[in-house]
């Protein structure tokens, strides 16, 4: 209770108000419009003006009868003189105590008068604070009738003074809370004061209003417990906005779904449940969304929310079909989960618990068909018509783990080889991929030791111009030595470096590296246009904030011309939709450094679009130059590919040229420039420098290079 008065108090003689039911206690107030009651205070003030005017009565009496008997002997006249002297001394006497009772009766009516002022000025502010109170307050009798309610619940609950008054005191209290309602007003009478409860109560409109309440009794004169007066405070709004808190701290605010603290602590309890019935199996789902970027990139960050919102949906929805608890599937249609098992994690992370599956098949097919229920109908964003598809991994109760944690994990794993099998599919966890993770941690682990202590180093390539079979520069390719096992390829390592981030110092490294080569290159041997550089940047260093400054940093340390500088940019980056990807690109080439379009062909893109980049090369992919001898339609591809470029004012390099066959198709459709075995395998730096000092490419040692004859080789045809 937090209603207080203080320094109300008309006198010393009235306590101090604290707060309301103590007041209430301690006064044993009882309201002033209870009908047919009295508060005792004031029942014990009546009682002493009730023994003071009868005492004043009855000595009144006896002293008017005490004067009159005296009095009657000085009406004879033959009374003598010294009698009648006696008679009237007793008579003053007795007419003086008349006059010092008088002052008394009159002194101790102007007491009773003052405190009944008192009391009622209290009881005056008693009814303002009772009347004016946010609080409830009501006093309930010995039988559970309310005797008094204060105007407050008319307010808050709607009810009249009227209907309270005609009603039970626990009518209104929810079902459910009137054991313990009655309870604690039991525990109250008996020890004077009850415990603070919470319950619910019915507003007249129907609804549920939370109310705190505590209960005291008011004892009567001889200490009987007599009426409860209860304090009640809604506490409505508070419960809401307690229970809003906790919602949001375990749902996702954007589709209102459970998140990763409430799905592990479900996954926690079905674990405890699997321990107890070793008969009860679940399953976990680990559900990503494909390619969401992509949504997210094209369509913008507001899409991308109404793209989750809408999947969460249909996952909701796919399942609700099986929305029991009890078992027995029906044939296909797999295990029931229940809506509220779907939890997002983040992002496009979302996952589901299975409950009493049978065995793998059943998660596979609750699987199956969330995935038929994306690929159903398309998902309506604004004017916009777009498919979703979803990669899913399963894991198993029946693994040996006991953490909620590890099982999701062993999900997540399976997702990702879902990913890596060609997405929208969906993959149960096994021990392999389990090995597997710990050996790409591992790698990841190594490699970073590897860029701390220098284990990597830079392959050079050359590029050919094939009209005169010059070399015209290099593309640096990175290589990691490691100790006991060898020269590792990029292929191994690159996807992790990407993964975790360590692409960025690595390329970072070999930036630096390269270009402190090149300049050496460029300065033993000039020629115009100058060698140049090429090197890679993955779609993590692009998305980089600093890569911009990492490049200047390089060409500043090293001297190196900025034009002497070729990035190489994948297909499936360089033409990824959205504004930044073509924001980054400019700014390269703002620095004065060329663009060429990496593994060009396997990116599906729309040939349109390299209009729109500042790409000034393509580098076609091998996958089309390799076989291009014996195999017409990649020639044909090619061949379009070529002319393509060259009206767009691109030039080419073909990539994985390898044989003496390829270079002649490729001068005689024009191809400017080559790369590939055929040529030279990348070499370390000392073996370029050789190869520029020679003017001769080393041949490659591809079993399908035609002739090991020194360049310049290839017969260029007439057109
Ligand atoms: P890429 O940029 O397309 O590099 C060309 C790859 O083709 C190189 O493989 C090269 O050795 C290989 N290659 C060249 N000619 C032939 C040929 O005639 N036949 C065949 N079969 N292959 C040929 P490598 O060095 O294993 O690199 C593979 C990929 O790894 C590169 O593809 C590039 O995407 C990435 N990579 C390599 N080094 C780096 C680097 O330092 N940074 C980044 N970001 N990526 C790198
Ligand atoms: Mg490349
Ligand atoms: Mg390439």
């Amino acid at each position: 209770m937090s209603t207080s008065v203080r320094n109300s108090a008309p006198s010393s003689e009235i306590p101090v108000i604290k707060n309301i039911s103590s007041f209430i206690r301690q006064t044993s107030w009882v309201p002033p419009d209870v009908p047919g009651t009295t508060s005792p205070p004031m029942k014990q003030i009546e009682r002493r003006e009730w023994w003071l005017w009868s005492s004043v009565v009855i000595v009144t009496l006896l002293l008017t009868a005490g004067i009159a008997s005296l009095a009657l002997p000085l009406l004879h006249s033959e009374t003598d003189s010294s009698y009648r002297e006696n008679i009237r001394q007793s008579l003053r006497g007795l007419l003086g105590l008349v006059l010092l009772f008088d002052i008394y009766s009159v002194y101790q009516q102007f007491r009773i008068h003052r405190i009944r002022r008192q009391l009622m000025s209290r009881d005056d502010m008693f009814r303002v604070i009772s009347e004016n109170a946010a609080d409830m307050i009501a006093v309930v009798d010995a039988n559970g009738k309310r005797i008094y309610n204060s105007p407050a619940y008319e307010r808050l609950l709607g009810y009249t003074p009227e209907e309270l008054r005609t009603t039970p005191a626990l009518e209104q209290v929810h079902p459910d809370d009137r054991a313990r309602v009655a309870h604690a007003a039991e525990q109250a009478r008996k020890s004077g004061r009850g415990e603070r409860i919470e319950y619910r109560i019915r507003h007249k409109d129907g609804s549920w209003r939370v109310l705190e309440s505590t209960a005291s009794v008011v004892r009567d004169a001889s200490g009987k417990s007599n009426n409860l007066v209860i304090v009640n405070r809604d506490i409505t709004d508070r419960k809401r906005a307690e229970e809003r808190l906790q919602h949001n701290a375990f749902h996702d605010a954007l589709t209102d779904l459970p998140n990763r603290a409430l799905f592990l602590d479900r996954l926690e309890r079905a674990f405890s449940r699997a321990k107890r019935h070793p008969e009860y199996k679940f399953a976990v789902l680990f559900v990503d969304i494909d390619d969401f970027k992509k949504f997210n990139d094209s369509l913008g960050h507001a899409a991308g929310d109404d793209v989750l919102v809408q999947i969460a949906q249909r996952l909701m929805s796919s399942l609700r079909k099986n929305d029991t608890v009890s078992r027995q599937p029906h044939e296909g249609e797999g295990p029931p989960a229940s809506h509220d098992s779907v939890a997002r994690l983040g992002g496009d992370e979302f996952t589901i618990l299975i409950e009493d599956i049978h065995d793998a098949s059943d998660p596979i097919r609750v699987a199956t068909r969330i995935q038929k229920v994306l690929a159903a109908t398309p998902l309506s964003i604004g004017e916009q018509e777009i498919f979703a598809s979803a990669s899913v991994g399963i894991a198993l109760s029946t693994s040996p783990h006991e953490r909620a944690a590890d099982l999701l994990r062993d999900a997540d794993l399976a997702m990702y080889r879902a990913k890596d099998l060609g997405k929208s599919r969906c993959e149960v966890f096994d021990t392999a991929m389990h090995a597997n993770a710990v050996k790409r941690l591992q790698l990841e682990t190594d490699l970073r030791k590897a860029i701390e202590h220098g284990e990597l180093c830079v392959h050079y390539q050359p590029i050919v111009r094939l009209s005169d079979m010059k070399i015209v520069g290099f593309e640096a390719l990175v290589r990691w030595q490691r100790p006991h096992v060898g020269l590792i390829p990029p292929a191994e390592f690159i996807v992790v470096a990407e993964e975790s981030g360590l692409i960025v110092p690595m390329n970072r490294w070999l930036r630096l590296e390269a270009c402190q080569k090149m300049q050496l290159w460029q300065a033993e041997f000039p020629c115009n246009p100058p060698l140049t550089l090429s090197l890679n940047v993955t779609a993590k260093e692009f998305a980089h904030p600093g890569l911009i400054n990492d490049i200047v940093q390089a060409l500043e340390q090293t001297g190196l011309e900025p034009s002497s500088l070729q990035f190489e940019i994948v297909e499936t980056v360089a033409m990824r939709d959205g504004e930044k990807p073509e924001g980054v690109l400019r700014q390269v080439t703002a620095l004065g450094a060329r663009l060429s379009i990496d593994d060009f062909g396997t990116g599906y893109s729309s040939l349109s679009r390299l209009r729109h980049l500042p790409a000034d090369t393509l580098k076609i992919d091998r996958a089309f130059i390799s076989r291009m001898d014996i195999d017409g339609d990649n020639r044909a591809v090619v061949r379009t590919i070529v002319s393509l470029a060259h009206n767009l004012g691109l030039m080419v390099v073909a990539e994985g040229t390898e044989t003496l066959e390829e270079v002649n198709e490729l001068l005689a459709i024009d191809c400017e420039y080559a790369q590939g075995y055929f040529f030279s395998r990348p070499v370390d730096g000392e073996t370029a420098l050789q190869m520029l000092r020679t003017g001769l490419c080393n041949q490659g040692s591809s079993s399908r290079v035609a002739t090991a004859k020194p360049l310049p080789l290839p017969v260029r045809n007439p057109r």
